[in-house]
């Protein structure tokens, strides 16, 4: 049993069911009332983007984090995951923050990231310090990915994959693909892409929470997933959902755009 009725917390949330990490404690390194991020993808939950930005400066204490984590000794989970208000990989503190979360808890740590920073090495140096790498490819060339992802003006497709391309260590290394409406011609494309990069996994999703775009049906999606016959592949659908009691639910949903 854990003691937290009485505790708030302003960086960790859930824990969550997540169908690609079970279990998942959430850690936002942004924990902003809106989202900061360097895309504004037409399915996002979290609404429009505000704050663009593809700087990295630090918005929250290592401390701070530690703080938090540390008061939830007896809580267990299957992953802990950085992901939140916006991209994570923007904190610049990153790499200080798994090194010292890995020292005080065994989980396997995660991270969801845009890739719109991977092109970086300061930024592939901390993200080889997670044990998963999830990292967003939604399309297959530069006009698409302008209409789905819509990024900052400076970022173009061809430095996404070049990020992607050159993050070394494949076994940590997801990609993660929202099949909307825009995209889902794109499937044997995309396939053909991943396979030559040879990620350790392929996670195929579509909006099933609330987005202003509507999700790809069951039969969709599984038509889409036998492109990627071959490669470890999970999609959305394949997962049923599990009921985890969270330390705090306005937390999640507000991380859902839900509030
Ligand atoms: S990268 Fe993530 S947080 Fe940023 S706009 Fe896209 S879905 Fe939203």
């Amino acid at each position: 049993m854990i003691d937290t009725e009485e505790k708030k917390f302003k960086y960790i949330y859930g824990p969550v069911f997540s169908w690609r990490l079970g279990v998942s404690l959430g850690i936002d390194l942004l924990s902003r009332e809106e989202k900061i991020c360097s895309f504004d993808c037409v399915y996002c939950q979290l609404g429009k983007t505000k704050n663009f930005t593809e700087e990295r400066k630090r918005f929250v204490s290592a401390e701070e984090i530690v703080k938090e984590i540390e008061s939830l000794s007896s809580l267990e989970v299957d992953s802990i995951t950085f992901s939140g208000m916006g991209e994570p990989t923007i904190a610049e503190n990153l790499g200080e923050i798994v090194r010292k979360i890995r020292e005080i808890r065994r989980e396997k740590i995660a991270i969801l990231t845009n890739s719109s920073l991977m092109d970086r090495e300061d930024v592939r140096r901390d993200l080889a310090l997670f044990d998963l790498v999830i990292a967003k490819l939604d399309t297959s060339s530069e006009e698409s990915f302008q209409k789905i992802n819509r990024p900052m003006r400076d970022i173009k497709f061809s430095q996404i994959l070049k990020g992607i391309e050159e993050f070394k260590d494949k076994t940590k290394l997801v990609l993660q693909i929202m099949f909307v409406e825009e995209n889902k011609d794109q499937a044997k494309k995309l396939a053909e892409l991943i396979r030559k990069i040879s990620p350790s996994q392929v996670q195929i999703n579509t909006p099933l929470r609330p987005s202003k775009v509507r999700p790809l049906s069951e039969k969709i999606i599984y038509k889409i997933k036998e492109y990627f016959k071959g490669l470890n592949t999970i999609c959305v659908y394949d997962v049923k959902k599990e009921k985890v009691s969270p330390l705090n639910e306005e937390e999640i949903l507000r991380r859902r755009g839900e509030l």
